[in-house]
């Protein structure tokens, strides 16, 4: 019974130490870290000693968050570009075609700030965007290679697809003859 009550009074004293410990870091953060650099600098077995302690309690790690911190990193233009390459990669090792991924990342290093054919900004933000960036093949069969590609939003890549322009034309003819037909709802 005694020892059950100092057990938790020691546990209550934990935790209210904790709690003090993490206020006086988020108000003195940059001294703390100074502080913990030097530290770490001076004693640098017991540094590995505490980060090997430190892994053994959360042999996960931060994955949660290093996973949060990926996602959102897709909303930056130069990760989406790393990914838009990594993918035509991928479409181009199934689809047998040819890839020049050295050229894609030079020329894809500053990208456009907007789609050549709606002239509509590009949209990084999560989830699907319709004016979000992709790759096109401007001949789709001769692949990633330079003179064959161009970055176009996503809407106007899938409007466009493998079409010819007589082919678009024949399409846009059809939708404005029908569009006059079909009465407007009101
Ligand atoms: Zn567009």
């Amino acid at each position: 019974m005694r020892d059950k009550t100092r057990c938790s009074d020691e546990e209550e004293r934990k935790k209210r130490r904790r709690v003090t410990a993490r206020a006086y870091y988020l108000a003195n953060r940059e001294a703390v870290i100074r502080r913990t650099t030097a530290h770490r600098k001076r004693n640098p077995a017991r540094a590995n000693e505490l980060k090997r302690l430190a892994r053994k309690a959360n042999p996960e790690g931060n994955k949660a968050a290093a996973k949060r911190w990926a996602f959102a990193a897709r909303t930056r233009p130069h990760r989406r570009m790393a990914r838009l390459i990594r993918f035509a990669q991928e479409r181009a090792i199934a689809k047998g075609l040819p890839i020049d991924a050295a050229y894609l990342r030079e020329w894809l290093r500053v990208p456009a700030e907007q789609c050549p054919c709606c002239g509509k900004p590009f949209v990084y933000e999560l989830g699907y965007q319709p004016h979000a960036p992709s790759l096109d093949r401007i001949r789709p069969m001769n692949g990633y290679v330079k003179g064959n590609v161009d970055l176009l939003c996503r809407r106007c890549n899938t409007l466009k697809n493998d079409a010819t322009p007589d082919e678009l034309e024949q399409v846009a003819d059809y939708l404005r003859r029908i569009l006059l037909a079909a009465p407007q709802q009101q």
